[in-house]
């Protein structure tokens, strides 16, 4: 049995999480953290009825966390602080948090010497094989002018997400430092950039475009969540699959599924 413990526990993702492993016989709930929805039921919190293990606040997380692998689906600033937590407590990371800086990214690197983690922004196959679709255009289509749209439910904090991020690093890689431009207002012609725009509204689990658009003709490489159940099981393949690895670093789903 996986030992797993979950932050954010009462969040949109961390109940689905809850949900998952307490569905799944190679895994075990061992703990759950969140600031919200303290001392109550984990299981009946995520819907999936009493589980005898109770949300314990955050703030115990340096003192009580004890299991093989922790699943983070926080906040960044939260999610920079659990993984120092995790590393020092030698406990492997699954983080689905997005929205980290510099600075944070420089802290988790420096976190995850001690520690196997499995760091993605988005953990649902399709969009792991859509990231590889946009690498392989960008090879063809450099002279193309790129941009980016993203739409998100209206209680996203972060924008843009990190998976329009992550395809613009991927293009980024074969284009050189093409400069990021957040949307567009006022007197701005195209320059040698790459328009990322993000949409937010009512209930969308999360969508993606990238847009390839020449002279006469454009292609659209398209990724839609229609659930969020896409990033749970992701996530839970990640955990069975850090689990059994002991060299301390950073892995992304491209190893955990073998792209
Ligand atoms: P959410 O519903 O707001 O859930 C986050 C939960 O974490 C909230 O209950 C929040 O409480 C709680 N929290 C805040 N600080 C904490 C701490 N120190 N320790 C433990 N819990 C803490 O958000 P969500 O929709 O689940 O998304 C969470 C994160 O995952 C976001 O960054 C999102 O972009 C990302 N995400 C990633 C993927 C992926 O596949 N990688 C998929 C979906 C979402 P408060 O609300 O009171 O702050």
């Amino acid at each position: 049995m996986i030992r797993v413990a979950v932050a954010g526990a009462a969040g949109r993702m961390g109940r689905l999480i809850v949900q998952n492993v307490v569905q799944d016989e190679e895994l075990e709930l061992a703990q759950a953290f969140d600031v919200r929805e303290i001392g109550k039921d984990a299981g009946e919190i995520a819907g999936v009825g009493r589980i005898g293990v109770p949300i314990t606040d955050a703030k115990e997380m340096e003192k009580v966390l004890d299991a093989d692998v922790l699943v983070d689906f926080t906040t960044a600033e939260a999610a920079v602080e659990n993984i120092r937590i995790a590393s020092q407590k030698g406990v492997k990371l699954v983080v689905g948090t997005t929205g980290f800086t510099e600075e944070h990214w420089k802290k988790i690197e420096e976190y995850c010497k001690n520690v196997p983690a499995v760091i993605s922004p988005n953990f649902s196959v399709g969009v792991n094989i859509f990231w590889k679709l946009v690498e392989f255009a960008v090879q063809f289509l450099k002279d193309y002018d790129i941009e980016i749209l993203e739409m998100h439910h209206r209680f996203k904090k972060d924008a843009p997400s990190g998976t329009a991020l992550k395809a613009a690093e991927i293009i980024k890689k074969y284009l050189g430092d093409k400069k990021l431009v957040f949307g567009r207002e006022g007197v701005c012609p195209r320059g040698d950039e790459i328009g990322v725009f993000a949409i937010r509204g009512g209930d969308i689990v999360g969508e993606h475009t990238v847009f390839f658009i020449g002279m006469g003709e454009r292609i659209e490489i398209t990724h839609r969540a229609l659930s969020r159940q896409a990033f749970a099981s992701g996530a839970i393949k990640a955990v069975k699959w850090i689990a059994k690895v002991d060299k301390p670093g950073i892995y992304g789903m491209n190893d955990v599924l073998g792209l």
